[in-house]
């Protein structure tokens, strides 16, 4: 079977066709113009991943913290980790790239805040 995916690995975002096994198994792409859109074509059709952003709110402050995952995790665990993150609340002060959640639901990727928190 084919599908059609676009390349978010850059701006260009080349449109490529992947074709799968009738097993889901990934067995090649055209539309691509470079390796990465081959591999992020592979990686989307097999084991779908995102990088999740969210903010979450600092204990005696009306302004949250924005936080992010410090690498892509399965794209079927961004609603399990979201409502993780509604759940959570943090206290001043905080670095950029310090670790508010390790291991985020045993993914092995921490969230980690994107500002400075005084
Ligand atoms: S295939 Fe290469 S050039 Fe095309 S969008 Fe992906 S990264 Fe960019």
């Amino acid at each position: 079977m084919e599908q059609m995916i676009t390349c978010i690995s850059c701006p260009v975002g080349c449109r490529m066709t992947v074709t799968l096994s009738d097993s889901g198994e990934f067995l090649s792409v055209t539309g691509n113009t470079c390796p990465r859109g081959a591999r992020y074509a592979k990686q989307e059709c097999t084991a779908p991943e995102r990088m999740i952003t969210a903010v979450i709110p600092v204990r005696g402050s009306d302004t949250p913290l924005s936080v992010k995952t410090r690498t892509p995790v399965p794209k079927a665990l961004i609603f399990p980790i979201m409502e993780k993150l509604r759940e959570t609340e943090v206290s001043a002060p905080a670095a950029i790239g310090d670790v508010i959640l390790p291991d985020v639901l045993g993914t092995g990727v921490d969230i980690i805040a994107t500002r400075n928190l005084p």
